[in-house]
């Protein structure tokens, strides 16, 4: 491909791998770093999501892994005004919050609202007449309603940023797959696309739901398989819902600016199967809307089909190798990637520059032995 040899190369150019790139050149401007992958694949994941930033909607323990998606949302705010600044390409970001109907929560009700006040989360428990004038458009049905400060996110909007972000900082960009590498005993030489050889002091493997099938080709096996998620946009005025919505089985989420607002979403182990299914994504809607009934009628923009990166236990692959020497994990982000995002950043830029204080042994790759 060229003759120049690179510092760091990251192998996946969805947020998780751009997102590494930049902040292991914010951390050191003198790195000379390659990001190599399809942007197309990244329709399936990074901007496949629906953008929400919500670590106390979606976890139900104070462990480990809550706290690392706690800490991210704080970091949010920070790290897109950092990204502004340097791709001039701006991302929609909110902290309106999150709602949560307990209509659809019903025998774990109460649990969920002692978490709340246990862990610290900011939240109110809003009555029915409160509902109807916060947010007047939600069914009369979803009864009593805790409100969450989470956030939400135009996950594409930050994707773009990034890939803008990456090219402005001097990182080499290149929309090529890697098919197979070439070894010195422990250490990684260099690796093969279809657009050349790409040599690298050090390799970071950030493919996503692909993590697992790059990985044997190193002859290394990553529990890790994609979940699958079929979801649609509909257009519906901005003013409907300020909230992003947490209902069982179903959420809401607005992207505002007259994005309309994203339906989600199913889970299915079924491989990289692409296809849409018109029944389920009218299920969604259908069950959406039992929450927010304009959305019945709201005309579809869009529909697809994601793929989660799912480590078998369900927690991020983070950290060094133990079997190659300059090789680095970051996949198995799984439902809260976008989440994770600036807290995996600084996470990985540390791991990589080898300035980590403390690896967080829950989210290592020596769990798996890889
Ligand atoms: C339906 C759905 C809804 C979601 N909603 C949310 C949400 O609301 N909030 C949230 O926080 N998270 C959400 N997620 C999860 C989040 O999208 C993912 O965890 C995150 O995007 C993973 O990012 P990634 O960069 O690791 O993967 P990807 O975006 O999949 O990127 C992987 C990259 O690897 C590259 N690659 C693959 N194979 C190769 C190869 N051989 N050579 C080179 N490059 C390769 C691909 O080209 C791609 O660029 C959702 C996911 C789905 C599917």
């Amino acid at each position: 491909m060229n003759n120049e040899d690179f510092d760091i190369v990251v192998i996946g150019s969805g947020v998780i791998g751009h997102s590494i790139a930049f902040r292991l050149k914010q951390d050191d401007p003198q790195l000379k770093i390659a990001v190599l992958g399809d942007s197309v694949n990244s329709l399936q994941a990074s901007r496949a999501a629906a953008g929400m930033l919500a670590p106390f909607c979606e976890c139900d323990q104070a462990d480990t892994f809550f706290s690392f998606c706690r800490e991210s949302l704080d970091k949010f705010p920070k790290f897109l005004a950092e990204l502004f600044s340097v791709s001039g390409s701006p991302v929609h970001f909110s902290l309106a919050g999150s709602l949560m109907p307990s209509s659809n929560f019903l025998e774990t009700w109460e649990e969920r609202k002692t978490f709340f006040v246990r862990e610290n989360i900011p939240h109110e428990i809003w009555s029915t007449e409160k509902v109807h004038q916060k947010a007047p458009y939600l069914s009369a049905d979803c009864g009593e309603v805790v409100w969450v400060g989470e956030g939400q996110v135009n996950n594409r909007q930050m994707h773009d940023s990034l890939m803008i972000a990456s090219k402005k900082l001097g990182i080499h960009v290149l929309e090529a797959n890697v098919s197979g590498f070439i070894r010195e005993d422990s250490t990684i030489a260099l690796a093969m696309t279809d657009a050349g050889k790409v040599v690298g002091n050090k390799f970071v493997l950030a493919s996503g739901s692909w993590s697992s099938q790059l990985a044997s080709v190193l002859e290394v096996s990553i529990p890790l398989k994609p979940i699958k998620g079929q979801m649609c946009r509909v257009q519906l005025d901005d003013h409907f819902m300020n909230y992003t919505l947490h209902g069982r089985l179903t959420y809401i989420a607005p992207w505002r600016e007259g994005n309309g607002f994203v339906i989600g979403s199913t889970m299915e182990d079924r491989g990289f199967d692409p296809s849409i299914e018109n029944e389920v994504i009218d299920r969604l809607i259908d069950k959406a809307a039992k929450i927010l009934p304009a959305l019945k009628t709201a005309p579809l923009i869009e529909s697809w089909t994601g793929l989660r990166p799912a480590a078998e236990d369900l927690m991020p692959i983070m950290g060094k190798s133990t079997k190659y020497d300059n090789l680095f994990y970051s996949s198995g982000h799984y439902r809260n990637g976008i989440l994770m995002t600036p807290n995996q950043a600084d996470y990985m830029s540390g791991v990589i520059r080898g300035t980590l204080a403390n690896e967080i042994l829950e989210f290592s790759p020596n769990r798996y032995n890889l």
